[in-house]
Order: C-alpha cells, then sequence, then structure tokens
C-alpha cells in the first residue's frame, strides 16, 4: 500500500492505554466539567437529594456531568447521551462508567429545572470570580428558536382563515370533478366518484375541525393555540415569510469576554417590554453599578427606558423612525427642536409652538404642542395636510432625548452590540443542529436553553483561560469562597459527622487543611491545625 500511516491492529490487547486516565488530555474540556461539577454544592443549587429507601440513583452530579458533556458536544438527545454514555471514553471517564437509560437521564432534567438554571448561573459567578467578566457594557438581543410544534399545529385566526379558504377552494375543485365523473357511466368514473366522494366529506370534516378551532381561538387569552406545545408561539422573523412557531431567546452578553451574563426564555414574539428586565438581570449578574446595556431597536420603548434610568442602567437604544409624515416626505419629529426654557417647539419654519394640552394615550402622559401661524405658513405643505401641525412630547421625554445624545457620543454603539451579542445566537443555533428545542413547554424549554448556555459560557472560558487554568483557578475560588477559620474544638465535633480519611487531606496552606466529605468528592472546610 506504499507510504501510509498505519493505525494499530485492533486485537491487539493494549490498543488503549492502561488506565482511562491517561486517555484524557490535560487539557481536555471533560477535565473542567469535572472539576466544576465536583466543587458545585448541589444540594444548596437544589438538586434532589438520595431517596430514604428503594434502589439507590443516580448521584445528580454523575447526571449533570453527562448532561454537560452531551451539550458541549451537541449530543442533546437523552436517547443519543444513553448510547454515548455505553460507548464513549471520555463519558466514561467522567461518568465512572455509569451509562444510565434514556429515561433516568430525561427525568433529572425534567426533576431538576430550577437547580439547572442555578447552575447555569453559578458559572456565571464563577466566571465573575475568575475576573473574565468585565461588567461595564452589556449586548442585549432576542432570536427565534424553534419550538417541537410544527406551523400546521398553530392556530392563530389569520391561518385559520387561510387554511378555511384553501379547503374551500379543494371542496368547489372536487365538486366540480365529481359533476364531471356524474356524467359519464363507464366503470372508471364509479370508481372515480366514490373517491371523490370520500375526500369530499374529509375536507368537510376537516372544515368542521377549523370551526371549531376557530371558536377555541377566539376564546384563548392571547387568541393562539398551539396543539403540540402549548406554550409556543407563533412569531415574526427577520426574513420576510420566515415566521416559526417557537419561543424567544434573550440573552445578554458581557461586552468584554462575550459570555452570556444573563438569560431568559419567553413565548412573546417581540422584544419591546425586556430592556429593563434584561438590564435588571444582567446588572445583578455582573455586579456593575454602572452598567451600559446596547440594544437594538427592537427594544426600543419610552417606559423601559425610563425604568432603566431610575435603576441607574444606562441604556443606549436608538428610536426607530415611525414618523407617517417623515415617510410622505414632509418634516418628521426630528425636524422640531424642544426649548426647554420655554417648553416649546421650534419648527423649521422658525416659529414657536407652545404646550397647549394634556392627554393619556395607552397610559402615557403626552403633552401637544402647536403654532397659531400654520394658517399663513409657506411652506406648510411640506408639515402637515391639516390646519396646522401637532407635535406631541412624552411627559418624560427628556429621558429618551438624553439617550439619543448618548448614542451619538457612541457612534460605534451599535456595532459593538452586533458584534458582541449576534454571533452568540449563531452558534447555540448551530450546536442544535438548527433544529427545534427537544422539550416542551416554556418551563422545560428554559431549562434547555440553561444547559446550552451553561456550554457555550464553559466553552468561552476555557477558550479564554485554557482547560488547566480555568481547573486550577475553579479550584482556587471554591476554595476561597469555602475557606473558614474555625477553632479546634468546632473542627472535632464537624470531623464527628464525617468521615476524614488521611486520604481525603490536602494540603492548601501552611496552616490550614482542606478536608472533602467521605467520597472525597466535596471541600467541606478549612480549619487551622
Ligand atoms: S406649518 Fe406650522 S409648524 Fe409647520 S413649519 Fe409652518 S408654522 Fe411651522
Amino acid at each position: 500500500m506504499g507510504r501510509f500511516i498505519e493505525g494499530c491492529d485492533r486485537r491487539e490487547v493494549q490498543l488503549l492505554p492502561d488506565c482511562v486516565d491517561d486517555y484524557i488530555a490535560e487539557d481536555s474540556q471533560v477535565r473542567v466539567i469535572d472539576v466544576f461539577v465536583d466543587e458545585l454544592d448541589l444540594s444548596t443549587l437544589g438538586f434532589s437529594e438520595a431517596a430514604a429507601t428503594g434502589r439507590p440513583g443516580y448521584h445528580p452530579a454523575t447526571m449533570l456531568k453527562l448532561y454537560l458533556y452531551g451539550y458541549l458536544n451537541q449530543v442533546q438527545s437523552s436517547r443519543r447521551l444513553e448510547r454515548e454514555a455505553g460507548r464513549n471514553l471520555e463519558l466514561m471517564w467522567l461518568t465512572g462508567r455509569l451509562a444510565p437509560d434514556f429515561k433516568t437521564i430525561a427525568d433529572f432534567r425534567r426533576d431538576n429545572s430550577e437547580a439547572i438554571r442555578a447552575t447555569c448561573h453559578q458559572f456565571v459567578v464563577l466566571c465573575r470570580e475568575l475576573g473574565l467578566i468585565a461588567g461595564g457594557t452589556v449586548a442585549v438581543d432576542g432570536s427565534r428558536f424553534k419550538a417541537v410544534n410544527t406551523r400546521d399545529r398553530n392556530f392563530t385566526p389569520g391561518a385559520i382563515r387561510r387554511r378555511m379558504e384553501q379547503v374551500e377552494a379543494s371542496i368547489e375543485r372536487y365538486l366540480g370533478l365529481l359533476d364531471t365523473a356524474d356524467r359519464q357511466e363507464d366503470e372508471v368514473a364509479q370508481v372515480r366518484t366514490v373517491r371523490l366522494g370520500e375526500r369530499l366529506e374529509a375536507l368537510r370534516r376537516q372544515m368542521r375541525q377549523l370551526q371549531e378551532m376557530e371558536r377555541a381561538v377566539a376564546d384563548a387569552p392571547d387568541r393562539q393555540i398551539s396543539l403540540t406545545d402549548p406554550d409556543a408561539r407563533a412569531m415574526a422573523t427577520a426574513g420576510k415569510g420566515t415566521g416559526l412557531v417557537g419561543y424567544n431567546l434573550q440573552a445578554a452578553v458581557d461586552a468584554g469576554s462575550h459570555i452570556i451574563v444573563a438569560h431568559e426564555v419567553t413565548n412573546v414574539g417581540h422584544d419591546r417590554t425586556q430592556l429593563a428586565n434584561m438590564g435588571r438581570k444582567a446588572r445583578e449578574a455582573t455586579g456593575s453599578n454602572d452598567l451600559t446595556v446596547l440594544a437594538d431597536r427592537g427594544y426600543f420603548s419610552g417606559v423601559e427606558v425610563l425604568a432603566c434610568e431610575r435603576e441607574g442602567i444606562t441604556a443606549i437604544c436608538p428610536k426607530p423612525l415611525t414618523s407617517g409624515a417623515k415617510a410622505d416626505g414632509r418634516f418628521g419629529k426630528q425636524d422640531f427642536r424642544y426649548e426647554q426654557a420655554t417648553d416649546s417647539y421650534r419648527c423649521p419654519a422658525g416659529e414657536a409652538l407652545p404646550r397647549r394640552f394634556t392627554s393619556v394615550e395607552q397610559g402615557l402622559r403626552l403633552h401637544a404642542y402647536w403654532s397659531s401661524h400654520c394658517g399663513i405658513c409657506t411652506i406648510k405643505p411640506q408639515c402637515t395636510t391639516g390646519k396646522e401641525r401637532r407635535v406631541k412630547r412624552w411627559e418624560h421625554e427628556h429621558v429618551i432625548e438624553a439617550m439619543q445624545t448618548r448614542l451619538e457620543h457612541m457612534p460605534d454603539a451599535m456595532r459593538v452590540r452586533r458584534r458582541t451579542v449576534e454571533h452568540v445566537f449563531g452558534t447555540i443555533k448551530d450546536w442544535m443542529g438548527r433544529s427545534h428545542f427537544k422539550t416542551r413547554t416554556l418551563e422545560r424549554v428554559g431549562t434547555e436553553m440553561s444547559l446550552h448556555v451553561l456550554a457555550y459560557n464553559m466553552k468561552r472560558a476555557i477558550n479564554t483561560l485554557g482547560a488547566p487554568k480555568l481547573i486550577a483557578d475553579a479550584r482556587m475560588s471554591r476554595a476561597t469562597a469555602a475557606h473558614r477559620i474555625i477553632s479546634s474544638a468546632e473542627a472535632r465535633s464537624h470531623t464527628a459527622s464525617v468521615d476524614y480519611r488521611p486520604a481525603a487531606f490536602e494540603k492548601r496552606a501552611r496552616n490550614s487543611c482542606r478536608c472533602f466529605d467521605r467520597f472525597g468528592k466535596e471541600p467541606v472546610n478549612y480549619w487551622r491545625i
């Protein structure tokens, strides 16, 4: 065969290293998973405890490691994880050759929803402790992810109307074909008549179902029903005609490290009500008192910007240009200058528009301004088609103007936003195989997304620090957090309930020890010796 690299003989006794640990490289990501999970306080995070009776179950640490490995390696389904656990050497190393069945794996994700979310948050805390998260600026964005529910099993008034029209057209067509078949008297025509009759009956049945669904949709709180996943909702996406039935992932990403510091899955198809919520979550996660949040036009809402302002979060979000007058080629509101000293506007013709009255529209107090000179204005056709041009101003409009000024002083804000947050969604969708979620309902989908986010953040941290440094730093960070000097008496009483075998001690500092529980896993405490 000439000069080719040859593999080993598969019947060779020592094809693999004697010890599986030798097979796992020092910078392997499974070692990071192992250390990260081992350093977690799983009971505090809310993972279910072992049952007092019955057959012993799998330790939550084992199951969590299995899932983390799966989400880091694009193996998210419980059946595929079961298969991998039985044949993948890295997983055998990670779980100690435990291979739970797919139902146990799926049940763990379902039953530990809150704890998995808390674990995801815990990794962000770790990144913060390691100084990975700068925390000054975060970019917020939302992206739609497909649910298990297909579009055919999602019903909105518009979709039902369109389907009814299609069914009606089909019935008309079949009735025409039936008339033609009736006029013919041969045997083939009779068979065709029977077949057409059956199809017509099926279409009429479909029409009755659609009418029933129309009534149910009219009674639904948000006028929408999904049959497979009741929480999934039809959502518009950026591309024309590319709407999907799914969920909206909101993510706040640190501009320095590109780590997802906060996320939330919603089934609301727009981002308008999310700015303050995500800003709050990001501030809590980063611990930054001076947080700037960058968001696109989809997040613009005066109420949300005001909420950010009141909470000390600096929002930067461009205002959408929705002026009908501007679209028609006339002056837009931006052509009118507000003069604070006189509480009036100055129009392009140089006339003052004093404040006239205040009204409440959709819960917002709006002041109306107009001039008495519009009737004799020479450029009125460029301004208004009405009697006079009226300009409305929200009572908190200064907050929006201040944000606009900030945006002008930071011309690359939207570029920073785009390069910080948008690739994150692309990566996660790629890891999902451009497919739908594996689970149903908002809560379970949220848990599934937390695992994706945790895997994404872990990969990001490994790429930034390198696995060996991340492992060492994670151990040290946990040790520092757990450090507490206790008296000898306290130490003695503590040891009474925990089996401290000599091998379970690890020298940490000159006059302190780290002790582990009897499984040699959980660090328990330090004390002076
Ligand atoms: S129409 Fe009225 S508001 Fe418009 S430019 Fe003329 S005076 Fe000013």
